[in-house]
């Protein structure tokens, strides 16, 4: 039995002073085998070098800061991973 892997990612919106300070899960890829990864979107880590928008389950789209903090994960993102069977980051 082959387990499809999911690869959410626990991030920070960079905040626009509009935005409710959330935390956004990003899917960047699914990992079908060992050898094999099909790429969702561009990842956070090239978001955040090149400035690259990430987007996240919810839908909202920003690019990422550097510096991440731990706030609140967004429900509507928790609420669709949860839905996918894909792991949700503790927040
Ligand atoms: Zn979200």
């Amino acid at each position: 039995m082959t387990d499809v892997t999911t690869s959410p990612v626990h991030t920070d919106p960079m905040l626009d002073g509009e935005h409710e300070r959330m935390s956004h899960i990003v899917l960047e890829g699914v990992k079908v085998s060992d050898e094999e990864f099909v790429s969702a979107g561009p990842s956070v880590a090239e978001g955040i070098v090149n400035g690259t928008p990430v987007k996240a389950l919810c839908g909202k789209v920003w690019i990422p800061g550097r510096d991440p903090k731990r706030y609140p994960l967004c429900p509507t993102c928790k609420e669709i991973a949860e839905s996918m069977g894909w792991k949700v980051p503790a927040g």
